[in-house]
């Protein structure tokens, strides 16, 4: 097997084996303003940890990394209320069909901007 094949071996399996209990820990610092809602699980557990869940969409198993709420949480400033609810398909097309919505409704301003100009 080949040096190279090794290594995408290597980074399917950490993209895909389950994040070890700790691995991830919260920097409670770096979330969302939380003070209304109590201290969030993850929270008062002091480490992310993988959370399956199914797509709200598509019904489809998946599962939450524990890095993956890290940087939603810490990076994006996620609400802590906020969860998972479609895979990553699933996401995408909503992502594209707001995009087109917006795109659609900027157009129509533009006509309308045109006309009445
Ligand atoms: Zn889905």
């Amino acid at each position: 097997m080949s040096r190279q094949k090794q290594r995408q071996i290597q980074r399917q399996h950490r993209r895909t084996a389950p994040t070890p209990p700790g691995l991830v820990p919260v920097n409670v610092d770096a979330l969302a303003p939380y003070n209304s809602y109590g201290t969030p699980h993850f929270v008062a557990r002091g480490y992310y940890e993988d959370i399956p869940f199914k797509c709200a969409n598509c019904g489809n198993a998946q599962v939450w990394r524990a890095a993956q709420q890290k940087w939603w949480y810490e990076i994006a400033k996620g609400n802590v209320e906020s969860t998972a609810k479609l895979c990553r398909t699933c996401r995408r097309r909503e992502q594209a069909r707001r995009q087109e919505a917006r795109r659609v409704q900027l157009e129509g301003l533009a006509r309308k901007r045109g006309r009445t100009s």
